[in-house]
């Protein structure tokens, strides 16, 4: 039987992490960052190892020509490894973001910045593994941002981006820290939710808590909008409740203030282990001269994603608008 190429490298990847988590003592996800960037220099870059490991490990590097993958096929299967490390311990607001959810913001991203130029941000990068969907899906050059506080996970994206050679630049802080780049024209996010610990650094934000922990998820949007261009849009996978919370009427005056709300596409409940979890894709065009709010909102509720006929007419439909409104 002829195996896929995203098996041959989901193959390479989980034997050659096995052999350096074993020998490095470290956790399954550790040897993957590892082992990724062994491949990517093609030699072994742990001094650690033991020659005859060394040996084996290179003669499984040669046996693969990254050359003859394309990008989707590296992100898919560094993408299945990452899924494999994270059933063993990973954090709920750590996860990736699944594919398909990845597969409509590119979409969404493709419809509605029209430039054939422009810069992305993503504050939230995690394993990488958004952005380079949306990378691989846009016949657009993109300069992409990525941030992202947890050690392991940039080195995931570092990993991922490099094998897929996409040039992401990438800074390892709190997002909600000041980020030293210029404006972005797009600003995606799968957005950490919960509190931000830092009481302290959230003084600097509008969003803050009037007492206690402010949300992360609320200070997020606030820093992402300060790094937008004026018109830019906003594309963040928030939680059904973002609305509803105590804090909800601080959120609404910094959106009538500073947004336009483009649209809101609710997730199916299917996708979730509870309605508590269920999320949704947010929309926002930060305010600016000349920017006009759509007619009406785009309000979508989304059929089960691997639906393809009923989310092809929902792609036709959102399109639709799209052509109506901008
Ligand atoms: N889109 C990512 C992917 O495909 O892997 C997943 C994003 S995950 C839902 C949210 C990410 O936000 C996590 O990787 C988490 O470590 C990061 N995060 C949480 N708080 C942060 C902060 N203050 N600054 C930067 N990153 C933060």
């Amino acid at each position: 039987m002829k195996i896929s190429p995203v098996e041959q490298l989901f193959t390479l990847f989980n034997e050659t992490a096995l052999v350096l988590q074993e020998e490095l003592s470290c956790t399954y996800l550790e040897a993957l960052a590892e082992t990724g960037e062994n491949l990517f220099h093609g030699s072994v870059l742990q001094d650690e190892v033991s020659e005859l490991t060394e040996k084996r490990l290179k003669k499984q590097y040669l046996e693969i020509n990254l050359s003859n993958f394309s990008k989707e096929e590296i992100r898919k299967a560094f993408q299945l490894v990452i899924l494999k490390g994270m059933k063993e311990n990973v954090q709920p607001n750590h996860q990736m973001t699944p594919d398909s959810v990845g597969m409509l913001i590119s979409f969404l991203v493709d419809k509605f910045i029209q430039q054939p130029t422009f810069r992305l941000l993503d504050p939230a990068i995690g394993t990488g593994n958004l952005v380079t969907t949306v990378l691989n899906q846009l016949q657009k050059n993109v300069q992409s941002i990525g941030v992202e506080i947890d050690d392991l996970l940039i080195k995931l994206a570092y990993v991922n981006a490099n094998l897929q050679e996409h040039p992401i630049e990438l800074f390892n802080q709190d997002s909600l820290e000041r980020l030293f780049i210029d404006p972005v024209d797009a600003v995606i996010a799968d957005l950490p939710v919960g509190f931000y610990p830092n009481d302290v650094r959230a003084l600097d934000y509008k969003l803050k808590a009037m007492e206690g922990h402010s949300y992360a998820h609320h200070l997020f949007i606030e820093q992402s909008v300060r790094n937008t261009k004026q018109g830019g849009y906003l594309f963040f996978i928030i939680p059904n409740g973002l609305f509803e919370s105590e804090q909800a009427h601080q959120l609404r005056d910094f959106f009538q203030e500073e947004l336009i709300i483009q649209g809101v596409l609710q997730l199916p409940i299917t996708m979730f282990s509870n309605k508590n979890a269920a999320k949704s894709i947010l929309i926002l065009q930060k305010k600016g001269e000349g920017i006009t709010a759509p007619k009406q909102a785009l309000l979508v509720n989304l059929p089960n994603l691997s639906n393809s006929l009923e989310m092809e007419n929902m792609l036709k439909k959102i399109e639709k608008w799209i052509l109506e409104n901008k």
